[in-house]
């Protein structure tokens, strides 16, 4: 079963602007699924239509068995959403922002606590339940926004950049707990734009660019579509200027290294051979960049090329 269905969404705003040109979009009951995307892609709109907190001009949008034009109700309330921006009430303890949260599902006081303890002690907020958000960190602003979005049990959970500007320790944890909710059943969709984050996470990914999707597919899949891999090659020697060798794209960097752009018809080896030959030997590589951050980069130059 798919947890969401989109055909053919249109979304123009009231000044004339299209940021959804008709997009489709199915994700599967259970997926791991990220969308990706420049800033002004449209991204959140979806997010904003599939949540019903946006109108759509026109187009049909399913959560689970629930189309939002017929069920709306029941269509919401599958869905947890944790939105970019913290929206939560600054004074009031952590325990009864979540326990509020459940009262518009219209579950009782008595199940909500149950539920709010759980979700406390899994996000490892439970010493801070009676304090107020104003005095958390904001990892732990974070972490009460996905302990406030999953109190009612929702099976699908939405997430607008959930690790925009959390350091690297507390998005790994976070990390950890999205994939052991993900691995009992709830569906997930990120919209991020750390792209290690989505190649780490998620199975299936859809790049929307300019109100359309201009890939998806499974991870595997997109990194197919890349034909060039762009490596970075520490030297023995402090390079002063780079051999010329016929084929390869070499670029010298500013602390002596190697950058090189392989095709997928050159090898590494026999660059280094061609090196050798001119006394230069490799201490250390790396790739330059995630490739997934390629793709999206060789897309995002792409739109440059085409409008320049
Ligand atoms: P993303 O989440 O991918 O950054 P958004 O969905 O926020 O993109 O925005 C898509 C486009 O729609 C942007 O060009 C943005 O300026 C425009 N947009 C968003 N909200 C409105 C609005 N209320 N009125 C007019 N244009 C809007």
């Amino acid at each position: 079963m798919n947890a969401l269905t989109i055909k053919n969404l249109k979304k123009q705003y009231r000044n004339g602007f299209v940021a959804l040109k008709g997009i489709d979009l199915e994700v599967k009951e259970g997926d791991f699924f990220a969308l990706l995307g420049p800033n002004g892609a449209g991204k959140s709109t979806a997010i904003g239509i599939i949540c019903s907190l946006v109108n759509k001009t026109s187009g049909m949008v399913k959560v689970f068995d629930y189309d939002i034009d017929k069920q709306i109700e029941k269509a919401k309330s599958q869905i947890g959403l944790v939105p970019q921006e913290f929206n939560f009430a600054v004074f009031e303890p952590l325990e009864e922002i979540i326990i509020n949260q459940a009262g518009y599902y219209g579950i009782s006081r008595r199940e909500a606590k149950k539920r709010s303890d759980e979700l406390l002690q899994m996000l490892s907020l439970w010493d801070k339940r009676r304090e107020i958000p104003r005095q958390l960190s904001g990892g732990m602003k974070r972490r009460l926004m996905i302990a406030r979005a999953l109190v009612h049990h929702p099976r699908l959970l939405i997430l607008d950049e959930p690790t925009a500007g959390v350091d690297i320790e507390i998005r790994r944890s976070m990390w950890e707990f999205l994939t052991e909710i993900n691995n009992q059943g709830t569906t997930i969709i990120l919209t991020t734009h750390y792209l290690e984050e989505a190649e780490s996470l998620c199975r299936n990914i859809a790049v929307i660019k300019d109100g359309c999707i201009a890939e998806s597919g499974t991870i595997e899949e997109i990194l197919d579509k890349l034909h060039i891999e762009y490596f970075v090659l520490d030297t023995d020697c402090k390079l002063k200027e780079l051999p010329r060798i016929e084929d390869y794209q070499l670029t010298l960097k500013e602390n002596g290294a190697i950058e090189v752009a392989l095709d997928k018809r050159q090898t590494l080896n026999s660059l280094f051979c061609k090196l050798h030959e001119y006394n230069i030997r490799i201490k250390s590589m790396r790739n330059k960049s995630n490739r997934l951050e390629q793709v999206f980069l060789n897309l995002v130059d792409a739109e440059k090329e085409a409008q320049s």
